[in-house]
């Protein structure tokens, strides 16, 4: 069994894989440690499968997950995880964001310490001030929606994990993933390694804009139920608000009698409520679709084959 398995979600990094592999194996000889790679190729279109294969080729510590098609990075996370035969497991994006030197820190700190987790938090040093606003203002929002878990800015994917955290991880079976939360909602000890961040290497990164706002979202729902609270909590407001006015104009009818003219008021009040309703049938929706996901019970991926290196011994 190696000591650390390396598992590395890869979705077109044709360019970036022999490049990581080679800063990886330098991270690997100075802590002086068995590795395993575990490439999980999901469903790239363009040569990656090619040349992880020829990785595999020649370094009998590299396997290949090859999904039969895209799945998203969650999947190929949990792939990886899956098939990590380590001791210790470290989750690495394939486009040399996440800089395998800091292996070396991250695993240290993990086998001398007590120490279950070992996360990465990167700066933002080189962000547009606009991009790190806007971040900072999404982790606000979604920790103040998510209760039992928090999640910190900057904290990625990149990560540490002993055998016990691996083993809890895989055993929550929910079919939407949303892995920031699900670490955190393992707890355990657990150590942070601040880096510089740094540009991707080749190629560009998959998220638009509006992938982006949808993870997000899947986060904030993904965990609990507080925004159906917080919408029983606008019902609440809103009701009491018609009350009110409802006093105001009875107290108005006594005063001066019918009066008659109020179409300025009628529409807000069918606008507004109309648009909390919809919003309510929005969210209810949300969670709906969720438990539709699940009760389905699809898996997460499929395999397509696992390719060993022909050096490999089997142990
Ligand atoms: N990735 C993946 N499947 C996807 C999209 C991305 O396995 O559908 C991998 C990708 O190859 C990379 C990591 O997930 O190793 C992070 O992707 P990306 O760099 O696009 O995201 P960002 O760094 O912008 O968050
Ligand atoms: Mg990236």
């Amino acid at each position: 069994m190696p000591a650390l398995s390396l598992v590395v979600p890869c979705y077109n990094e044709a360019d970036n894989l022999v490049e990581l592999h080679e800063q990886a194996c330098a991270a690997a000889s100075t802590l002086g440690v068995d590795v395993e790679f575990l490439l999980v190729d999901d469903g790239s279109s363009d040569d990656t499968l090619a040349v992880a294969r020829r990785l595999a080729g020649t370094d009998p510590r590299v396997r290949v997950v090859r999904l039969s098609r895209n799945f998203g990075k969650e999947a190929a996370m949990l792939a990886g995880l899956r098939h990590a035969r380590g001791e210790a497991v470290a989750i690495l994006d394939g486009d040399l964001q996440h800089p395998p030197e800091l292996l070396v820190p991250m695993y240290t700190m993990l086998v001398s310490t007590d120490v279950e987790q070992v996360v990465a938090r990167r700066d933002r040093t080189d962000d547009p001030l606009v991009r790190s606003l806007l971040s900072r203002l999404y982790y606000r929002l979604v920790n103040g929606l998510i209760e039992s878990v928090r999640i910190q800015d900057g904290v990625g994917d990149f990560r540490v994990l002993s055998r016990r955290v691996v083993d809890a991880v895989l055993e929550l079976q929910e079919r939407n993933r949303f892995s920031k939360g699900l670490f955190s909602w393992v707890g355990f000890p657990t150590g942070t390694v601040s880096y510089r961040n740094v540009k991707r290497g080749a190629g560009r990164s998959g998220w638009t804009l509006r992938s982006l706002l949808n993870y997000g979202i899947d986060g904030a729902l993904a965990f609990n139920s507080r925004p159906l609270r917080l919408l029983m909590h606008l019902g609440g407001w809103a009701a009491m608000a018609a009350v009110g006015y409802l006093a105001v104009l009875l107290v108005g009818y006594l005063v001066n009698g019918v009066t008659v003219p109020g179409y300025i008021t009628t529409i807000a009040v069918i606008t507004g409520l109309s648009g909390i309703q919809l919003l309510a049938v929005g969210v209810m929706g949300e969670y709906i679709g969720r438990i539709y996901q699940e009760v389905k019970a699809r898996p997460a991926y499929l395999v397509h084959e696992v390719i060993e290196s022909p050096g490999h011994e089997d142990d």
